[in-house]
């Protein structure tokens, strides 16, 4: 799970991470009242979307930039109203872009040094790492492309945390020294604390700021927390905006499916995520293009079957259905009845092919074909993923 940028900040003040003040704002009129609140003579003012980059945007409008610096709160006003309810499109959120809700409106602060500080879990050695670079408020994956030697990584044994001598070893890495080095320390350990506490799987701060007068401050922050972690997390869970999120993916999470979108129009309904990625790797192999990853579990419901159905035939790209099921601990006949019934709910008008095979695979058979559902069977994966890209194209 994802949140904003001033979501964020309410962590960073929880924790004690250092910030510049400001607040959110959903109206242009909001955003002048919150500059007229701040004490700073310049004003910082950024779109809130769950996506970086912004600094580097383009509104669809032809606006440029989401992160814009201002001297006062009428400025600010006609800011927020160039940007609010606009389309932004970055790097990260894909040509479609995201709808600007709402902006926050900050104490703008001069830098004397954009640098770089990450907590994430790194999955080769499953410990938390801390990501630190000189090279901050770019692209760090650039960073690591062009100068890996500028990265600096530190594990951290979860069992210690994050030790004082590793602060200072970061500290000092990014040139911190003498007052700032006490500032860093503190502010790393305190990120380290949320970076548990909250169950994060990544936190970035990019960039990480030396003002001209000798304050160190997170300027920006991504995070990310650990769904299965979420349970114990409400302050976390009351964050989330799924106007931000793919719709197709919040509804397939009310029901625990293990849903991804994408952006072809061959959906795929399987059983086990290697299963799933291998589906949507022969759908490439024999020409087209898969729609979503979809994982309905080793021991999905009829119910679920039906819903995951539902939820791919809500997709206007969807222009076919391959189910790839392999059943082990899952019975074929459940999910036969599974999309029978939300085939027929439905009406199904698209081609669809399924390969079944494995537990009570025949009852599974006669359930379809006694279903009178117009479906196409197939010998084995290669057969099915040639027959739906044939079928898809047949249509186009
Ligand atoms: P991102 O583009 O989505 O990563 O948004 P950021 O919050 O990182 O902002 C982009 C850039 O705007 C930063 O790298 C800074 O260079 C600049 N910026 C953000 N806040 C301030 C500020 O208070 N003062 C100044 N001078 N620049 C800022
Ligand atoms: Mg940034």
């Amino acid at each position: 799970m994802n949140i904003h940028e001033f979501q964020a900040r309410e962590l960073f003040a929880e924790f004690g991470v250092a910030t510049q003040p400001g607040k959110v704002a959903y109206t242009p009129e909001e955003a002048e009242s919150v500059a007229l609140g701040l004490s700073a003579g310049k004003l910082v003012i950024k779109a809130q979307i769950h996506a970086g980059g912004r600094g580097k945007g383009t509104f669809k409008s032809g606006f440029k930039g989401g992160v814009h610096l201002c001297n006062t709160p009428s400025e600010a006003k006609d800011l927020a109203f160039k940007m609010l309810g606009q389309i932004l499109v970055t790097h990260q959120t894909g040509p479609e872009g995201k709808e600007v809700g709402k902006i926050f409106v900050g104490e703008a602060v001069d830098i004397a040094r954009e640098l770089y500080f990450a907590i994430l879990i790194d999955r080769a050695t499953s410990v938390p790492v801390v990501i630190a670079s000189t090279q901050g408020g770019v692209d760090i994956e650039t960073v690591a492309e062009k100068s890996p030697e500028k990265i600096l990584r530190i594990p951290v044994n979860p069992f210690l945390g994050l030790q004082p001598y590793q602060t200072r070893v970061i500290a000092s890495s990014l040139g911190l020294t003498g007052p700032l080095m006490n500032q860093a320390s503190s502010l790393f350990s305190n990120l380290y604390r949320l970076f548990i506490g909250r169950d994060c799987s990544m936190v970035e701060v990019n960039p990480l700021v030396v003002t001209t007068d000798g304050r160190l401050l997170a300027l920006d922050a991504k995070f990310n927390f650990d769904d299965n972690a979420l349970y114990r997390q409400p302050s976390i869970v009351a964050m989330r905006d799924v106007t931000e999120e793919d719709q197709r993916e919040v509804e397939a999470s009310k029901y625990g499916l293990n849903y991804i979108g994408l952006e072809g129009n061959i959906a795929c309904l399987v059983n086990g995520a290697g299963l799933a990625m291998a589906t949507m790797d022969i759908i490439q192999h024999a020409g087209g293009s898969p729609a979503n990853f979809l994982d309905v579990g080793g021991g999905a419901t009829r119910e679920q079957v039906a819903s995951a159905f539902r939820i791919i035939l809500a997709d206007k790209s969807v222009k076919g259905i391959l189910v790839n099921i392999f059943g082990g601990i899952m019975d074929c006949d459940v999910i036969a009845h599974g999309i029978v019934e939300a085939a027929k709910e439905t009406g199904l008008s698209i081609p669809l092919v399924v390969r079944l095979e494995g537990n009570n695979v025949e009852a599974g058979k006669r359930t379809l074909a006694e279903s009178g559902l117009k479906l196409e069977g197939a010998e084995n994966i290669l057969d099915a993923a040639r027959r739906i890209v044939a079928a898809v194209n047949v249509n186009a």
